[in-house]
């Protein structure tokens, strides 16, 4: 049975002071439980919008959406997201930050800490834990919003160009803990990615994605085996 479920979903941005955008049409996509799913295509292709609709961030103008058989209308605290701006609290260290889904979800303290400060550590942030965020760069931030997003180990991990901020090595090092997450937790992973080589690297399957309006190109199998 899948685990993420989207059936005839169509999306259509209508600001108020300018025309219409067609950014999705005809999306059918059903990720199974524990499956890796990457999403590539062109700037514009709606990557985002799918994205932020999984997650339920914005509305869909029509089609269903479901996550473990639940109809996403609103962010469920199981989904882990990572967008690529990070939206960290300013009044809050950055530790502090990192632990939010934790508190949320009443996780140990304990354990949850001692994940933070893993997570801290591996993406070159373990000596900021005290900081806040105006105190660091951008990327720092991103990373960090990558911790909050791990944190709770949670059971489905959307991610929209989550290391595109990263250097290289970092950025290495981010995809074998993402693979050692997925592994270890079971998670469901739908990860959009400019990196055609980082999709086919990470995942069971590549959506492709073209534009005018946002449709499934096609959907490639990838069968290689993985560190
Ligand atoms: P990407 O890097 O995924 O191509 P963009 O740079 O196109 O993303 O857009 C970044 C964000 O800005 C999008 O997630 C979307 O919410 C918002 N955005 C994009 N185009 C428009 C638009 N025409 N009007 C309002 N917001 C937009
Ligand atoms: P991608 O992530 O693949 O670059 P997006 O999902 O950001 O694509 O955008 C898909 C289309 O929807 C684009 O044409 C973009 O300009 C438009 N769009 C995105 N967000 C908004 C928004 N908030 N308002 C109006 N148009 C938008």
């Amino acid at each position: 049975p899948s685990w993420i479920r989207v059936k005839s979903l169509e999306k259509v941005y209508r600001p108020a002071r300018s025309a219409p955008t067609h950014a999705l049409s005809d999306i059918d996509l059903n990720v199974r439980r524990g499956e890796f799913v990457s999403v590539v295509g062109p700037s514009g292709c709606g990557k985002t919008t799918l994205l932020k609709i999984l997650a339920g961030l914005i509305k869909r103008t029509s089609g269903e959406v479901s996550i473990a058989g639940r109809q996403v209308d609103r962010p469920i605290p199981e989904v882990g997201m990572v967008f690529q701006a990070a939206t960290l609290l300013p009044w809050r260290s950055i530790l502090d930050n990192v632990m939010v889904p934790a508190e949320i979800q009443k996780l140990d303290k304990k354990k949850a800490r001692k994940r933070a400060d893993e997570l801290l550590e591996m993406v070159g942030l373990g000596e900021f834990q005290d900081k806040y965020p105006a105190e660091l760069s951008g990327g720092m931030q991103q990373r960090a919003g990558i911790c909050r997003a791990l944190v709770h180990d949670p059971a489905v991990i959307l991610m929209d160009e989550p290391f595109g901020a990263l250097d290289a090595m970092t950025r290495e090092y981010m995809n074998l803990e993402l693979l050692r997450i997925w592994k270890e937790n079971a998670a469901t992973i739908v990860l959009v990615t400019h990196s055609i080589p980082e999709a086919v690297f990470l995942s069971d399957r590549v959506v492709v994605m073209s534009p005018r309006p946002g449709r499934i190109a096609e959907i490639l199998d990838i069968d290689l085996p993985r560190p």
